[in-house]
């Protein structure tokens, strides 16, 4: 099954999390911006590694140029051949029309891009509770998702941590962000035709099913 997707929603809607989940049953590949630049940032200690690091310390966006380079190698990979889930990219209308000039040059095209809608305060609560394993980057909540053992990682027994920017001060100028930058681009999808709404407060289980759904639906 062909499926070009896009997750779009604030910070905590789940993106992250549903993607895994939908890789798990799918075999569809989950890539995260976020995760590309979290590893970057790990793994250069030069000037664009810092240059990164003190962008998503404040909750800012990096620079579309470079994100979107970073994506144009990623989904030129193998794996992407038959399909993709994108979270958190695209984040600003120019990255959106980026990666439909990319597509096309690749006579490919998205075929769904799912909106999970949360409220402010939700994400809020959401993302001040989140932590994730430092070794695997499984994903926990420690009121909604939590490890079995006291904040430690289920699978590697490492101690969970906190991102950075999952401070509430960060995360509250994280959604502002995305009102800003990010809400256009979900016009851009409706305006395609390409919109497809969950509501992102039903529990995990009950989007992945709604998720599924609509890529049986769109990816025939
Ligand atoms: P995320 O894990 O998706 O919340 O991303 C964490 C941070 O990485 C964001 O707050 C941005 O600083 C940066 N980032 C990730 N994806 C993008 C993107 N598509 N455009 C710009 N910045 C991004």
């Amino acid at each position: 099954m062909m499926a070009y997707l896009v997750f779009l929603g604030p910070p905590g809607a789940g993106k992250g999390t549903y993607a895994k989940r939908i890789q798990e049953i799918t075999g569809i590949p989950h890539i995260s911006t976020g995760d590309i630049f979290r590893e970057i940032v790990k793994k250069e200690n030069d000037e664009l590694g810092k240059k990164i690091k003190e962008i998503m310390e404040r909750g800012e966006l990096v620079p579309d140029e470079l994100v979107n380079e970073v994506v144009k190698r990623r989904l030129s990979e193998k794996d992407c051949e038959k399909g993709f889930i994108l979270d958190g990219y695209p984040r600003t209308v120019a990255q959106a029309q980026f990666l439909e000039d990319f597509l096309d040059s690749q006579e490919k095209k998205i075929t769904a891009a799912i909106l999970f809608e949360v409220p402010e305060e939700v994400v809020v609560q959401r993302l001040t509770s989140r932590r994730i394993c430092p070794k695997c980057g499984r994903i926990y909540n420690l009121l909604s998702l939590p490890p079995k053992e006291d904040e430690l990682c289920d699978d590697c027994k490492v101690k969970l941590i906190q991102r950075d920017d999952d401070k509430e001060e960060t995360v509250r100028h994280r959604y502002k962000v995305y009102l800003e930058k990010t809400e256009p681009v979900i016009e851009y999808y409706e305006n395609k035709g390409l919109l497809k709404r969950v509501d992102g407060t039903i529990g995990i289980d009950n989007v992945v099913s709604k998720v599924l759904e609509i890529i049986r639906w769109s990816g025939k």
